[in-house]
Order: structure tokens, then C-alpha cells, then sequence
């Protein structure tokens, strides 16, 4: 598994997996008892700003505007601030940080957003893109200027997505929970002082709205099932994404939700607000999956098991990799993430099976690594392989293999014989690929099936320059503003994977 989702970088009490059950079930128990803080003042009170949501972007809106003055209301449904950054890997892009100025490495925010528009093949939101490149310098300065410790060796260009043309990418010792350390050190005296309430364990169930559309308040329901209503000049919905929510996810993006791994509370209920009051929903169209999951389960969405290696950068190939047609997609030591993210992206199911024979398999480093689960090994895969775990497939023939797997036999026999002939140096291999150290020849036969996931949501809440949630005629309904996850992948980066974080800065 790749270093930004390196369970051990996390540095975590509660292995991910552990956490997402915990905090798993307080989202489902959402009604049971809990503490609030500041509950019974939030409901006399006119708020300066509403807060929807206490994680990444949330935290910074309250911090800035209550250090500006405002009186500041957070409502957040989970029994503690943080949401996706308790999770997250914490990867961060900026350009022309003062960092990057200390090891002299030239960079601008006109170089961010290029290579941004570049590697997202102009898919992303221009403005969007621009504001957040912009902004993203200063957030990460700010916080490195409050006690954020950045990793040794960084800043990189990245391997886990297409990297940038400059060493950009940080991240801290504790993933996203280094941030949300500073984050939540810049709050605590803001709650100290009165100047901002935070509701735990409190659902926005939907906003206040005037007869004229603009927006004056949320409503609200607690631990406890009450129900109350907290009016403010000004609503920012902070509430993240829908990848938890698989009706959502499909809806917005089209394709199945398979895997399941994010943070629970991540329902899309921040969609829901803004539809509801009359801004609609971008993007999903730029849907690209991550490649590589291994489900516990055919069921989708499932948890993910393992993570296949096939970055070729880090461990160059000897599988294939076929569709359910038994046919290849991919030209498998190609150095790049989005290639493989496309491609899968592009067959039916959003599916795959790596296939290899018994000589790779005793002969190639690992294909599986660790995943959020924790670390996965050989021994692991044997095991799997042995016990006829869901989605590891051996047989003593290839057609029983494809049988078996649910991959045409035919198309599968063919792409062998294809492989094999240009792995022997007969004919040129039809993707072009290079690194083949060894036939598919050698009974057993194997394959594991291999499932698109994703991190983040694609599609997001139409937003206008200055954050205002739009309506399709692109007016602004007033009052109602939304940042970060909400909206979308599919705007703030495109085609492309790897800078969501910092868009707290816009
Ligand atoms: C495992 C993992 C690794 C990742 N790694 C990276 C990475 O390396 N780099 C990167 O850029 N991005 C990464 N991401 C994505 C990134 O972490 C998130 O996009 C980002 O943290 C989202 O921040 P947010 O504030 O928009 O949403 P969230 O952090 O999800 O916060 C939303 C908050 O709103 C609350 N909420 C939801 N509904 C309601 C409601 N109705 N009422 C009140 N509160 C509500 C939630 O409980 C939550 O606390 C990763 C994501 C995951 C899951």
C-alpha cells in the first residue's frame, strides 16, 4: 500500500478499521444519548454564522470568523469534531509555501493550477481550481506557522496519483489527525471565550428559509430526539461527502458504490440541504475510481480486505489484468495512476481480475499489500487462496479459472496466448508493455478479482466564486454558502485525485 494510506503513518490508537465500527455504529445509533456543549444558549441565540459539519472544512470557517468577530454556532451530528480527518491520510498540495521558499524549490500557484488542468485533462472547475491553488499556500502556511510538523523529506512530487511537475505534496506524522491537532488548538479558545458554541451529536435536519429564498437558520435534532431551530445571517454548509451513502453515490456518479471505507457520517446530508433549497449538484460526471480493491465480500459495498500493488513505480508487473470479457485493458507497467484509474473505470462493473500461474505466483513480489484494514502479507494471500475466500480464484486449467472467476473462457484463452507469445519475444505485445518476466503458463491458475473504491465524492453543490451556493440560472441563493468535500472531486480536481484537503483555504 502506498505511504499516504499507510495505516502506521496514521499513528492511531484505533486501527482504522476499529475506528470505522466505532464511529460506524454511533452514526447508525444517531439519537442515543450524548453531550452538548453550549445547547441550551444555541436556541435564543442569532448566530453571526452557522457552521454545518465540524471536520476540515468546517473547523477552519468557524476559527477565522469568530477570530473576525462573528458569533459562531457548530453543529455536528458525530460525538466529536474531526469527521473525515480522523481517517484521512492528510495529503496536502500547495504551491510557493514558505516552506518550499526554505529549500529553495521555485513554485507558484500559476503552476499549481496548471499542472492541476494538466493531469485532470481540463475537467476540472477553472475557477474553483484557481481559488483553491490560491488559497492553498497560505492554509498551509498557517499551519505550519501553528505547530503542524511536516513529515521529513517532504515536500514530494507524489506517487500515489500522477505527480506534480514540483516537489508539493506534505503531509504530517499523524495523517489528517495532525491537522486536526492544530485545528482544534485554534478552537478551544474560541469556545473558551464564548465566541464559538459547538452542538455534538446534533443533526441539521434542514435550513430556515425566508419567503424570498435567502436563508436565515438551520433545524436541528440532538442526541435525544429533540428538535430545535437556531436562525443565523449566514449558513456554511461544511457537512462532506456522500461516500457512505451508496443510493447517493450512484445517483451522483452514476456507477456502483463497491467498497465501502470512509467515514460514516459522510450521508451527502449537505447535498440534501442545498437541493432543498434550491441549489443543485455538478461534477459526477468527472467520476474517476481508485484502483485496486479487494473486497471482504462480493457484496457491494463491501469492506475493503487488501489493496493490489500495481503501481508499477513501486512494483513492477507480472499479473495481467483482464475485464469479464477475459480481454486486457491496460498496458500494466505504464507509470501512471490515472491510466489505471481510467481504465478500470471504463469496464463493465468497474471490475477486474489480476491473472497469473503458479510460476508468478511463487517467483513475484507481493501483489497484495495492506490496506486501511492493516497490513496484509503473502502468508495472508495463501491463506485466502487456501480457504476459497470471495474474490481468490484457483484452478488447474485456465477455462476452469474463468469459470470459476465469471470471466469468458474464450477471451481469456486468447489474451494468454497473446501474452505468451509476446512475453516469448514472438509478436509485439498489443499495449506495448515491456516488463514481462514470465509466461502464463504453469498450473494452478489464479486470479483475484479487483473492485474500483473511492475516497471521496465526485459530484458537489454548485458554488460561485465567493462559496454562495447557486441555483441553475447561477444566482445565488443568499445566505447559503458550502466548502470542502460538498463540492466535489468532480470540480475541484477533475479527473484527477489528491488535493481535496487544503480547500479549507478557499
Ligand atoms: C481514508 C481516507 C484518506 C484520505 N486521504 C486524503 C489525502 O491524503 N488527501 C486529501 O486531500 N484528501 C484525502 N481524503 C479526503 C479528505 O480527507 C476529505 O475530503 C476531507 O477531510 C473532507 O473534509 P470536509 O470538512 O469537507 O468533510 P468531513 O471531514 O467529512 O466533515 C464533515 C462533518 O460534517 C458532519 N455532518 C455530516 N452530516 C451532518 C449533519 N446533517 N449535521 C451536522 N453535521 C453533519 C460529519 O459528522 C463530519 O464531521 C481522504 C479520505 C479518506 C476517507
Amino acid at each position: 500500500m502506498s505511504q499516504d494510506h499507510d495505516e502506521s503513518a496514521a499513528g492511531v490508537s484505533l486501527t482504522k478499521r476499529e475506528f470505522l465500527k466505532t464511529a460506524g455504529l454511533a452514526a447508525a445509533a444517531f439519537g442515543l444519548a450524548g453531550a452538548s456543549r453550549g445547547a441550551e444558549a444555541a436556541n435564543d441565540a442569532r448566530w453571526d454564522l452557522i457552521v454545518v459539519g465540524g471536520g476540515n472544512a468546517g473547523l477552519p470557517t468557524a476559527i477565522f470568523a469568530a477570530q473576525r468577530g462573528a458569533r459562531v454556532l457548530v453543529v455536528e451530528a458525530a460525538g466529536a469534531l474531526g469527521g473525515t480527518l480522523f481517517l484521512s491520510s492528510g495529503q496536502m498540495s500547495a504551491a510557493g509555501t514558505q516552506l518550499q521558499k526554505s529549500m529553495g524549490i521555485e513554485d507558484s500557484w500559476q503552476l499549481h493550477y496548471d499542472d492541476v488542468m494538466r493531469i485532470s485533462t481540463g475537467t476540472a472547475d477553472p475557477t474553483l481550481v484557481r481559488l483553491a491553488v490560491q488559497n492553498a499556500a497560505p492554509a498551509f502556511d498557517w499551519l505550519t506557522d501553528h505547530g503542524f510538523k511536516v513529515r521529513e523529506g517532504h515536500p514530494v512530487t507524489g506517487t500515489t496519483h500522477d505527480p506534480y511537475s514540483r516537489p508539493r505534496y506534505a503531509w504530517g506524522y499523524e495523517g489528517g489527525r495532525s491537522i486536526l491537532k492544530v485545528l482544534n488548538e485554534q478552537l478551544q479558545p474560541l469556545v473558551d471565550a464564548g465566541k464559538v458554541t459547538v452542538l455534538l451529536q446534533t443533526q441539521v435536519t434542514g435550513l430556515v428559509q425566508e419567503r424570498d429564498g435567502a436563508v436565515g437558520g438551520v433545524t436541528t435534532q440532538d442526541a435525544k430526539g429533540a428538535t430545535a431551530r437556531h436562525l443565523g445571517r449566514y449558513v456554511a454548509l461544511t457537512c462532506g461527502g456522500y461516500t457512505e451513502n451508496a443510493a447517493m453515490y450512484e445517483k451522483y456518479e452514476g456507477v456502483k458504490d463497491y467498497c465501502k471505507m470512509t467515514y460514516p457520517f459522510s450521508q451527502g446530508a449537505g447535498y440534501d440541504l442545498a437541493v432543498a433549497a434550491g441549489g443543485y449538484v455538478r461534477g459526477g460526471e468527472n467520476h474517476v475510481p481508485l484502483f485496486g480493491a479487494v473486497t471482504l465480500d462480493y457484496d457491494y459495498p463491501a469492506p475493503m480486505m487488501a489493496n493490489a500493488r500495481h503501481y508499477p513505480g513501486d512494483r513492477p508487473p507480472w499479473e495481467i489484468y483482464v475485464n469479464r470479457f477475459g480481454k486486457r485493458f491496460i498496458c500494466e507497467d505504464m507509470l501512471s495512476h490515472t491510466e489505471y484509474e481510467r481504465g478500470l473505470g471504463a469496464q463493465p462493473d468497474e471490475r477486474c481480475w489480476a491473472v497469473f500461474d503458479d510460476a508468478m505466483y511463487r517467483a513475484m513480489p507481493p501483489l497484495l499489500g495492506g490496506g486501511f484494514n492493516g497490513p496484509w502479507t503473502a502468508k495472508d494471500t495463501a491463506e485466502a487462496f487456501e480457504s476459497g475466500a470471495p474474490n481468490f480464484f484457483r484452478a488447474d486449467t485456465l477455462e476452469g479459472l474463468a469459470t470459476a472467476a465469471g470471466v469468458d473462457p474464450a477471451g481469456l484463452a486468447a489474451t494468454v496466448e497473446t501474452f505468451n507469445a509476446a512475453q516469448a519475444g514472438k509478436r509485439r505485445d498489443p499495449f506495448g508493455r515491456k516488463h514481462m518476466p514470465a509466461p502464463i503458463a504453469r498450473a494452478p491458475f489464479y486470479a483475484i478479482r479487483i473492485q474500483s473504491w473511492n475516497l471521496t465524492s465526485y459530484a458537489g453543490v454548485a458554488v460561485d466564486e465567493q462559496l454562495r451556493v447557486i441555483r441553475k440560472d447561477g444566482r445565488p441563493i443568499r445566505n447559503l454558502y458550502a466548502a470542502g468535500e460538498l463540492l466535489g472531486m468532480g470540480q475541484l480536481m477533475g479527473r484527477l485525485l489528491g488535493h481535496s484537503i487544503l480547500d479549507f483555504g478557499a
